[in-house]
């Protein structure tokens, strides 16, 4: 079963301590589509410029990931850059340059309608209702976002909320959207405007999520040198989606796992620059770390 992911593909240009990388594949859509790859089949909607590198469509074949939803229009593609201070928690970004992203129409192929699971990766929520309304009857929508759209889409983003199985966001975002400082409340009160499964993400301090059972309360990987953290909130949402669309049974039994295979998938992201690392990855090392978070969380 294949999953079917919305949202920016991209070229990024990114400044850390340890190094300086320009026009890297990047995007919310790439991060995740790599991600879910490792789980199986994966349909991408998204949009490039004419500027797009072969290479990356290649990267994006070598995976698996279909792309008879990715768009290549005259024009140049969505450029992101951004820079990280020495604790690599704070990022600033330093340019956003729209490109062809500015006119993106979402349009799905027929043979990408009948999806059963869907990730609406971050862009702006009225680009992921769009695909929503395309999707005949999805199983299981996952929507993340950014504090952008908070700020200036609330009520297309709340909109959509009220359309989605669940909601994936950072600790700050989830105050914000919640209007309150207790992550616990916060996560309590976002339920109330339609998601039945909130998944507030704390970085290197892991990932809370809150459900019709209860809380799931998952630690990070621990890592001892992150050389590059973009794209490990979206790797995150790709390798939760990625497991569940692939794996039997029902998702309140698998979310659980879900939730520590894309844990794992994201700590490989951030151990190299873009997605160098992640790209490099063989299954088993995925198998392998999601044991060892199970060994270090058992009692
Ligand atoms: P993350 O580190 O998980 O926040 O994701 C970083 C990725 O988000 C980068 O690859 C960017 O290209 C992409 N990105 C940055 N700003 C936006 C935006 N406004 N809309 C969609 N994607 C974005």
């Amino acid at each position: 079963m294949s999953v079917l992911i919305v949202g920016s593909t991209a070229l990024d240009s990114i400044k850390t301590p340890h190094g300086q990388y320009a026009r890297l594949l990047g995007g919310s859509a790439s991060y995740a589509a790599v991600a879910a790859s490792f789980f199986g089949p994966v349909q991408l909607v998204g949009v490039v410029g004419t500027d797009f590198p072969r290479r990356y469509l290649a990267l994006y074949r070598r995976h698996g990931i279909d792309l008879a939803g990715l768009q290549i229009q005259p024009g140049k593609t969505f450029h992101w850059s951004g820079e990280y201070e020495v604790n690599m928690d704070n990022r600033r970004t330093l340019a956003t340059e729209l490109g062809v992203f500015e006119g993106f129409q979402p349009e799905l192929p027929p043979a990408y309608r009948d999806a059963q699971f869907v990730l609406l990766a971050n862009i702006a929520p009225r680009l992921q209702a769009h695909v929503l309304d395309q999707v005949r009857r999805p199983q299981f929508v996952l929507a993340d976002t950014m504090d952008l759209w908070l700020n200036t889409a609330l009520d297309q983003l709340r909109a959509l909320l009220r359309r989605v199985d669940a909601l994936v966001l950072n600790e700050i975002e989830a105050q914000q959207l919640a209007g309150h400082t207790n992550l616990y409340e916060a996560a309590a009160r976002i339920h109330r405007l339609g998601p039945r499964y909130v998944i507030v993400k704390k970085g290197q301090h892991g990932s809370v999520l809150s459900g019709p059972d209860g809380w799931f309360l998952a630690p990070a990987y621990p890592l001892r040198k992150v050389v590059d953290p973009t794209g490990a909130g979206d790797t995150f949402a790709g390798g939760l989606m990625g497991y569940l669309a692939h794996n039997s049974g029902p998702v309140e039994r698998k979310l659980r796992r879900g939730i520590i295979a894309g844990t794992v998938l994201a700590s490989f992201c951030c151990e190299g620059p873009g997605l160098s690392r992640t790209t490099q990855l063989r299954r088993a090392e995925i198998s392998q770390r999601m044991r060892e978070l199970e060994r270090m969380t058992r009692f």
